[in-house]
This record gives structure tokens, sequence and C-alpha cells, in this order.
């Protein structure tokens, strides 16, 4: 089976094996070898010096993690969007109590530098700004080093969410000054789903210490007290977190320089493959994602039968679009366990499945 959506990716058999492991004492010696072995390596993956946690949630709890650490309720916030995820981001600092300044682009069309600049000129009260790396609902990757440079010129706190390209494409932490990174083992780090990592900035450390938003399972001050003692504040998926140490040294062993390489390749030929069967890529092309390919279904493809034919057919599992994207684009998940022979599967198994799509 091909399973080729953005996540849960597929975990190599050293992950499933790592899982078949008996439980231990998480309050142990033993843990806190694995919990400091998988935060070292983790700094290498974020490349920061800061300080890393690995919390037992989704990527949507380090996405929460990251607003209720660093903000008080009433904070000003410019929110960047431009697809699904970055909304929920918002979302998330709006139910919390963050007064949300909206600069929405359109979906699959990058952020505007100028715009972002504009907006934090005019506003000074503007505290963080958030930001989505790779939008995952559009397929496509915005451009962090730029934006993080304007940010950096008005002195905010930049949080992002990275969850679908760290790991797979770089994102210097600490080079581009982003304050709070947030990713997810489902993700680029070929583990099962449950935990969410977040990387943590000198500067958000400062904004912690005076916010006030209320916080309890996610606070970072326990994280790092706890961490110190080789330790979660809570009983972690311990499990999973098996599996990522062995997939951390997977990923250090192939060095990342040669997983952003892959991914660069891989994405390539998912989108070479697609233009030569005809289709058309949602996102502006100079923006195209090298972790998911999104294609416009155009009013020929019925989506939904698409994937059924090839699950049902060819036993390939891609994801169609959502919300506002249901049913006119359809993605491809190419992250983690991810090889040009597997892209050359799922292209071929595509042609096949396209007639039998057809509308009308
Ligand atoms: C998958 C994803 C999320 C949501 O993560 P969950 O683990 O489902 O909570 C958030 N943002 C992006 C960019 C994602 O790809």
């Amino acid at each position: 089976m091909q399973l080729r959506i953005p996540g849960p990716t597929p975990c190599p058999p050293q992950a499933l094996e790592a899982m078949a492991r008996q439980m231990m004492n998480h309050r142990g010696p033993e843990f806190g070898k694995i919990l400091n072995s998988i935060t070292e390596k983790l700094k290498q993956a974020f490349q920061t010096k800061g300080d890393v946690f690995v919390l037992t949630a989704s990527g949507t709890g380090g996405l929460e993690a990251a607003i209720v650490n660093t903000l008080s309720p009433g904070d000003k916030v410019l929110s960047l969007a431009n697809g699904v995820f970055a909304e929920r981001f918002a979302d998330i600092a709006e139910k919390y109590g963050a007064e949300v300044a909206h600069l929405n682009f359109e979906w699959g069309k990058p952020v505007s530098l100028d715009a972002v600049e504009e907006a934090l000129r005019t506003d000074g009260n503007i505290k963080a700004v958030l930001a989505t790396h790779n939008e995952t609902s559009t397929g496509m990757t915005n451009d962090i080093k730029e934006i993080s440079a304007v940010v950096e010129k008005f002195d905010k706190l930049l949080l992002v969410d990275a969850i679908s390209s760290l790991g797979c494409i770089s994102l210097p932490t600490d080079d581009w000054h982003c304050d709070i990174v947030v990713t997810a083992s489902q993700k680029g780090w070929m583990v099962p789903p449950g935990l969410a990592m977040v990387s943590v900035s000198e500067k958000a450390w400062q904004a912690h210490s005076k916010a006030k938003m209320p916080r309890y399972y996610l606070d970072f001050s326990k994280a790092k007290d706890y961490l110190e003692k080789g330790q979660t504040p809570w009983t972690p998926a311990i499990s999973i977190f098996y599996a990522l140490d062995a997939t951390l040294d997977l990923m250090l062993s192939e060095g990342l320089n040669n997983i952003f390489a892959r991914h660069a390749r891989v994405g390539q030929t998912a989108r070479n493959g697609v233009r030569s069967l005809g289709l058309s890529l949602f996102p502006d092309e100079k923006y195209a994602s090298n972790t998911v390919t999104a294609v416009n279904a155009t009013d020929r493809i019925d989506v939904a039968r698409l994937i059924q034919v090839l699950r049902e057919e060819h036993e390939v599992i891609i994801a169609g679009g959502q919300q506002k994207l249901s049913g006119k684009i359809f993605r491809i998940g190419h992250l983690g366990l991810v090889y040009d022979r597997d892209i050359k599967l799922i292209l071929e198994a595509l042609n096949k499945a396209l007639p039998r799509a057809k509308k009308g």
C-alpha cells in the first residue's frame, strides 16, 4: 500500500520495531536517556541552540502551546494566512482572547511582504506574527526567510507552524529568528501521530515570563523544569518516543542536507509528473511545496471518485482538498519515508485512474 497523504506518513520498520518495546517508568533513568537523546537530536533538526520540547499532543496542540505560552488576552497579533492551517493558528489565538489582525492572501498565492511591512508599520501594538511555513492545504511553502526579515525589523515575535515542513524542507530556526517553531510526529518524522515538537527562543522566553493566557498541560515552564530532570510533566506517549529516537538516528545518518535534497527531488518528480499527465498545480509554481503537491482537478475530474479508484484498484491513498478546496483539488503527500520510485508508482496509478474519474 502507498499511503501518500500529508500525514500520517508511512513508518520505516525501525520505528515499528522500536514501538514493540515493553513500557518503562517514565520517571526513571532509562526514559530520561531517551528523552535527552531525542531532544539533542531534535535541536539539530530544528537548527537551533534554543530549547526544544516534545509534547504529547498532535500538531494543533503545539500551535496552541505557541499561543498560550507567549501571549496575554488582549494582545494584538498579525496573522499571515493563505490556507486552512494558517487560519486555524489565528483561530486558536482568537479563542484565547488575542486580538487578531488578519492579513489574508489568496490561497496558493504568496504572502505579500509589502503588506506585512505596512501592517507592522501602521500598528505599533502588534506583539507577534503568526506564519505558516508549509501550507499543507494548498501545497505551497511560504518564504519564512523573507517574512522573518520584515518581522525582525520591527522586533516582533515570530511564531511559525512548520508542522509539515520541518525535517523535510530547511528551516534554520535561529538564523531566521523564529521564536517558536512547531512540528508534529506524523509528518516528516516517520512516526505515528501523538507528539508535537516545539522550539522556544530567548525572546519567546521573555514573552513567556509576562504571558497571562491560561495554560496548564502545555505550560513551557513545566516542560523545562521536568526536562532538566530527564522527564516530561505528564505521562508521555512512551511508544512514540521509542520510535522517534529510532527515526531521528536514521535522519541524522542520512544527513539533513541530503534529506532536504531528497524532498526537493521527489517534489520536482511529482510536479513534473502531474504536468506530464496534462494537469496543473494549484499553487503558484515558484512556491510549490516539496512535501505536498496540490493539483487542480478542473471541472473534468471527480475527486472523490479518483480517490476511490486509486484506493480500491491501485492501493494508493491520496488526499482531497479541504474546506473551500473540497472537490477542487487533490493532494499527494511526499514527506518523510518517500523516494522517487514511490512517486513514479503514484503517477502510473494516477495515469490509469484519471480516465475512470471523468465527470459526466
Ligand atoms: C497537519 C498539520 C496541522 C495539524 O496537525 P494535527 O497533528 O492534525 O493537529 C497543522 N498545520 C499544518 C501545516 C499541518 O500540516
